[in-house]
């Protein structure tokens, strides 16, 4: 069986729910992100849902390459979301800066700098099934640390 399909009967069984943020992108990762949501990978068969409320999120999706204004409220963001909880870095852009990498832009190193992320997904923009796969790879660590946290 592949790892999304055993992921897919393991995650079934309960459900996990997502939130992103954009501090500084193109957009592209964005849409591949609403891509996840659309019937053709649609997401939600996965037992993943996509809202914004960080209180209530498991996983926080991170696109964009790190601008001032984002600074200090990515941490405070990071804060509202209740333990367990993990980070995934989206494209290249939280990464390396990608594009916007240049010594005469804002960009103010990878996100990682700021809070601490799970899994790196790379890519100008990354696909939907490689998103996927990362939110279905974190989604057990989360899970496994809500465990121990209840006993
Ligand atoms: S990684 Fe590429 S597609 Fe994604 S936000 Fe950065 S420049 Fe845009």
């Amino acid at each position: 069986m592949s790892l999304l399909q055993d992921a897919k009967n393991w995650v079934r069984s309960r459900s996990i729910h997502v939130a992103y943020v954009d501090v500084g992108s193109c957009n592209g990762c964005d849409i591949e992100i609403l891509a996840c949501l659309a019937p053709r990978y649609d997401i939600e068969q996965y037992g993943i849902y996509v809202h914004n409320n960080p209180r209530e999120a498991d996983i926080l999706l991170v696109v964009g390459a790190m601008t001032p204004p984002w600074v200090e409220r990515l941490p405070a963001l990071w804060a509202k979301i209740p333990a367990p909880k993990a980070a995934i870095a989206i494209g290249n852009c939280p990464v390396s800066g990608c594009v916007y990498n240049r010594r005469e832009t804002y960009i103010l190193g990878p996100v990682a700098k700021y809070i601490p992320i799970a899994a790196e997904v790379p890519g100008c923009p990354p696909r939907p099934t490689e998103i996927l796969s990362a939110v279905l790879a974190v989604a057990p660590t989360v899970f496994r640390d809500y465990e121990v946290n209840r006993s």
